[in-house]
């Protein structure tokens, strides 16, 4: 049955903690291993994209520790990151782009914002298509 493969059991011992409604110590474990989870997907399209490999485990512990790559990153998870609010922008984004899109236009798609009082803007895009855009920019 889905949701009860395993039974949920408090690590901080709180009597009221359950899988629906953790326990501000369970949310934070929650939270953080959703954040690993993320982090550790990108981390590995970032690998594959600039054929880089970690030398030790340490390269892997977190995105400060990621020497093997040729970018620095963070990675935000859900909600407190922004990441839901940014993924929203740029489905939208993506979407308008696709409407107008010409046919046989094959060019990747990238979410440019020009946010209030910067003289710079940023770049959203998708990692999944991260090795396409290199290449388009490239030319
Ligand atoms: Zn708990």
């Amino acid at each position: 049955m889905k949701g009860e493969a395993r039974p949920w059991t408090c690590r901080a011992g709180v009597d009221t903690c359950t899988r629906t409604a953790p326990c501000p110590a369970c949310r934070g474990a929650r939270n953080r291993r959703k954040g690993k989870r993320g982090q550790g997907q990108n981390r590995r399209v970032l690998e594959t994209v600039f054929d880089a490999h970690a030398r030790w485990a340490g390269d892997l512990a977190n995105e400060e520790t990621a020497r093997h790559l040729p970018v620095r990153y963070e990675n935000k998870a859900g909600r407190t990151g922004g990441a839901n609010t940014i993924a929203t922008h740029y489905l939208k984004a993506e979407a308008q782009a696709e409407a107008a899109r010409a046919v046989g236009d094959l060019r990747p798609f990238v979410f440019t914002v020009s946010p209030d009082g910067w003289s710079d803007g940023l770049i959203v895009l998708r990692i999944s298509r991260l090795k396409a855009i290199l290449e388009a920019f490239a030319g």
